[in-house]
């Protein structure tokens, strides 16, 4: 079955159809931005149509709110559109591009995922058509549709079957066909490199550490790579300092990091871009037991700081330390890291936007502009030696504390700053997505319905 959106750009068309303007009039006229309606029966060839609307032609983007109204008009209407055909289990829908088809495709791709393969009755997905002929722009919008969907997956994937090993074979699948390679090591080679802070929060789980190393060359082996290193845990209870067991499930999502250092290497080589990549993932559970870290234990990471562990659930810092020391070594030009980092993070920003913090102005207005393009917004945190003396000052036994003594003031730059101890690069930036970690109803075109 084929259907047809319809964009209604200021003044209703449907492409000469004379019949088709009667019955949007007589459904019910304009719709607002983002809305829709399903018609039935106004052509042979595209018995369902479902109209959007996409808001004021060409309307200029109001500055403060730092994204591409435009292009964010076509990802949510088409989004709009897709999800309105669901019901009707079709094998096929034909998009209007809207004259962006990056954007239109990118939207319907998002808007149609869901997370089915666990239960026996499945529904059918529709496979995307572009309305006109299929260009570079509308196939590379599908491709990015596709790296985030590859992390939506990954991040809804129950703990007891996407464990560390399990990530680890996910990524071999999506990735090795692409010609990345992929270096599954194991809890011996991080022993061997002293990673004491990956390594200690592991060590509560019965389910053995990894450490991916992803590698994707799309230029000359003597060019620099961008390093991307993502957050794994795989399952995150708190350890000893045990999180409340009320939406404790959502914890198998703290891998969300490493799924989008997964996705975003997938995106990259699938569109063959011309620079070279390197990808760090620490994959571990946090888990209580008899061997599990314990508040007020010191460790010493690999690249030889003491750590007091005052809280046992900030262990994403603590994964990440020899992740970002290890990566440093590598000398990349940029190195970004994602990490479902902290509970302030969703505080302070909710979902509106990921908190950055960067030691570069320059890589910061790249990925301000990236998240301009994308609708991915980007809000700058400070990494200030405010924070960093806070670290320090916060252990009475080590180098630093993994928690602050101030408490929950300030959660996300104290994280940030503990980070900063471990980071060699000058062009580094710290991503915490936490609170852009689930789909939220801020997030149109992305919510699953
Ligand atoms: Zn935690």
């Amino acid at each position: 079955m084929y259907i047809y959106n319809i964009h209604i750009t200021g003044s209703p068309t449907h492409r000469g159809n004379v019949r088709g303007k009667k019955i949007y009039f007589i459904s019910g006229g304009p719709l607002k931005a983002g809305s829709n309606r399903v018609l039935f029966g106004l052509s042979e060839e595209f018995p369902l149509v479902s109209i959007v609307g996409l808001g004021k032609k060409n309307s200029e983007s109001d500055p403060e709110e730092e994204v591409d109204e435009n292009k964010e008009a076509i990802r949510k209407a088409v989004a709009a559109g897709c999800k309105s055909l669901k019901e009707f289990n079709l094998d096929e829908v034909v998009v209007d591009p809207c004259s962006d088809g990056c954007s239109a495709a990118e939207g319907a791709s998002l808007s149609l995922f869901s997370y089915q393969e666990l239960k026996q009755e499945k529904k059918s997905i529709p496979k995307l058509r572009c309305f006109e002929e299929s260009d570079n722009s509308w196939l590379k919008g599908l491709t990015l549709g596709e790296g985030q969907n590859i992390a939506r997956r990954l991040m809804e994937m129950p703990s007891n079957l996407l464990t560390p090993s399990n990530f680890a074979q996910e990524a071999v699948n999506y990735l090795e066909g692409l010609g990345v390679e992929v270096r599954v090591r194991t809890k011996e080679w991080a022993e061997k490199r002293n990673m004491n802070a990956f390594l200690t929060v592991a060590k509560g789980s019965e389910e053995p550490p990894i450490f991916l190393e992803l590698i994707y060359k799309g230029t000359n082996s003597d060019d620099k790579p961008f390093a991307i290193v993502g957050k794994g845990i795989t399952f995150d209870s708190g350890g000893i300092s045990l999180k409340p067991s009320n939406n404790m499930d959502k914890m198998r999502a703290d891998m969300g990091g490493a799924a989008c250092t997964v996705g975003s290497i997938f995106t990259a080589a699938s569109l063959k871009i011309p620079i070279n990549i390197k990808g760090f993932i620490p994959l571990c559970e946090n888990m209580p037991s008899g061997t599990a870290v314990k508040p007020g234990d010191v460790i010493v990471a690999s690249n030889g700081k003491s750590i007091q562990v005052d809280n046992t659930d900030a262990e994403g810092r603590l994964i990440l330390a020899d992740a970002l020391h290890y990566a440093s070594q590598h000398k990349p030009r940029v190195m970004l890291d994602m990490a479902t980092l902290t509970g302030a993070m969703a505080v302070a920003l909710g979902a509106g936007a990921t908190g950055v913090f960067s030691n570069s102005s320059t890589q910061f207005n790249l990925l301000h502009k990236a998240g301009y393009e994308t609708g991915d917004r980007v809000w700058r945190m400070p990494l200030w030696k405010f924070y960093e003396n806070q670290v320090k000052a916060s252990s009475q036994m080590a180098d630093m504390n993994n928690q602050s003594t101030k408490k929950p003031a300030g959660g996300a730059p104290f994280a940030a700053g503990f980070l900063k101890q471990f980071v060699t690069c000058d062009q580094w930036l710290h991503l915490d997505i936490a609170g852009v970690m689930e789909n939220s109803d801020e997030n149109k075109r992305e919510r699953n319905t």
